[in-house]
């Protein structure tokens, strides 16, 4: 087997990448393999290609990888040099249904390294593959987790741990912190350079169009806000929302410490390092606005020779995204809640269940909505909920039973479960890990006891960046 592939990022973008080679993995041991997502990209590849391939034990013939340079504001604090220290663009895959990046990650430092060792862990490998295939059956745009594969080699974090390299698929990974690494720098041409690039691989209707890089600039606001009113409605919080992990062709990318919300609370974080809570659960909008500024900021001198009216336009586009993300919000509300057409009072309904709910369980709370008998043992306090019900029935009307199940998963991938296949799967017992991921992968089919809220004595979850 071999990979047909293609480098048009490396052709069309030289100055924005350094020539990188993957670590050769001493003993690459295939954990996970995505068959699925091999077969939608014509890959026929056998488990022993897949543990060489993508360990970087061997390279893909034809690969011919490379670190991406890009900055970002992390936390909100400016770094102007990020890029790929832990990863390398093994190339792109043609498909008929479009270009692919094919990326490792933890295969190895790079010129971007900095004093990182370029390696990862097993378990946040694995972690990631596990969230991002829930959020792709759950219909959500992301990157996509090919394989994981253990390295045989041991790297420090707190302990020492077992080492494994992520092979993941993406759209491209271009993202906001792509264009601040040039603009950071005063290179104009080549944050129009990537912009073109950006344009032709995502958004090629707009390269006609009379002001493609406002056309641009709106596009990706449109792709963002649809993908966070999207983690709103299945309870997700990214957990480091930095400019350089939003991607520009609206994926979900970079799945660090991130986690579903069970008790819906608004103010939820799960990462150790968020003390201020800047990228809670309802925090999420407000980061995404201030990301999508970010990305404006770059573009100004492209939207008008004239600097005044250059942010003046931006600034008009900016001022939309409150509205626009309500909207998309609104939209999969109505969706969650089985609401058909739209009404007036659609958003007070909705607005009115977020304060019923507070503290029942996010996924479940949807779920059961038609069951008040599986309802109520969700809540320690039924009053507004009860209050809430009648309403919503007599808006949602015939049929909402069956619209709600269609639209509200039973399974997600819950902490406890997630936290205990990886636990497995550390101490090289993978069916745990197996057993999970077959059922977030028909995530609206009812499976005990993956539908169950953690225990307990599970107590608060905390996740970690040391991925
Ligand atoms: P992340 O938090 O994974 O989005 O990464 C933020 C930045 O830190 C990126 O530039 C990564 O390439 C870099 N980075 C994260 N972990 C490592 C590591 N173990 N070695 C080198 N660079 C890393
Ligand atoms: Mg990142």
């Amino acid at each position: 087997m071999t990979i047909a592939f293609d480098h048009s990022y490396a052709r069309d973008l030289p100055g924005t990448y350094l020539r990188a080679t993957p670590d050769v993995a001493p003993a690459p041991r295939l954990l996970a393999l995505n068959r699925p997502l091999t077969d939608a990209l014509g890959l026929t590849l056998t488990d022993a290609e897949a543990a060489d391939w993508f360990s970087g034990a061997r390279l893909p013939p034809g690969a011919d990888p490379i670190a991406q340079a890009y900055a970002g504001h992390q936390f909100g604090g400016f770094s102007p040099q990020l890029g790929d220290g832990r990863a390398h663009l093994l190339g792109e895959i043609l498909t008929p249904s479009g270009r692919f990046d094919l990326q490792l990650k933890g295969s190895g430092r790079t010129p971007f390294s900095r004093g990182g060792d370029g390696k990862a862990a097993i378990g946040p490998m694995l972690r990631e593959y596990l969230i991002s295939e829930a959020m792709h059956a759950l219909g959500i745009p992301t990157t996509r987790a090919l394989a994981v594969v253990a390295t045989g080699e041991e790297i420090w974090r707190e302990t020492k741990l077992p080492g494994a390299v992520l092979a993941r698929v993406a759209a491209s990974h271009l993202r906001v912190g792509t264009f601040q690494f040039f603009a950071a720098r005063g290179d104009q041409a080549n944050v129009k350079a990537v912009a073109d690039y950006a344009i032709a691989r995502h958004y090629p209707d707009l390269a006609q169009a009379d002001a493609p890089y406002l056309d641009f600039l709106d596009a990706v606001i449109a792709a963002q806000v649809r993908l966070v009113a999207q983690w709103m409605g299945v309870g997700f919080i990214h957990g480091v929302m930095n400019t350089d992990n939003m991607a520009i062709s609206g994926e979900t990318i970079d799945y660090g410490p991130c986690a579903f919300m069970e008790g819906y609370a608004p103010g939820t974080v799960f990462s150790s390092i968020d003390h201020q809570g800047r990228y809670a659960y309802a925090n999420q909008p407000l980061i995404l606005g201030w990301n999508l500024a970010r990305l404006a900021e770059t573009l100004v001198p492209l939207l008008d020779a004239n600097p005044e009216k250059a942010v003046e336009i931006a600034n008009d586009r900016l001022s939309g995204i409150a509205g626009r993300y309500r909207a998309e919000w609104l939209a999969v509300m109505r969706r969650k809640l089985g609401l058909v057409g739209d009404d007036k009072d659609d958003a007070p309904l909705a607005d009115d269940l977020m304060t019923a709910m507070e503290g029942a369980d996010w996924t479940l709370t949807f779920r059961r909505l038609t069951d008040e008998a599986a309802l109520r043992p969700l809540f320690s306090d039924f009053s507004k909920m009860e209050a809430w019900l009648p309403r919503w029935r007599a808006r949602a009307g015939e049929g909402a039973a069956q619209r709600v199940s269609q639209a509200n998963p039973a399974v997600i991938p819950r902490n406890h479960q997630v936290e205990a296949a990886l636990t497995a799967a550390t101490n090289g017992d993978m069916a745990p890990f197996h057993a999970l991921l077959s059922a977030i992968q028909k995530p609206f089919t009812e499976a005990e006891p993956y539908m169950l809220p953690a225990p307990t004595g599970f107590g608060q979850y905390v996740t970690f960046c040391g991925t």
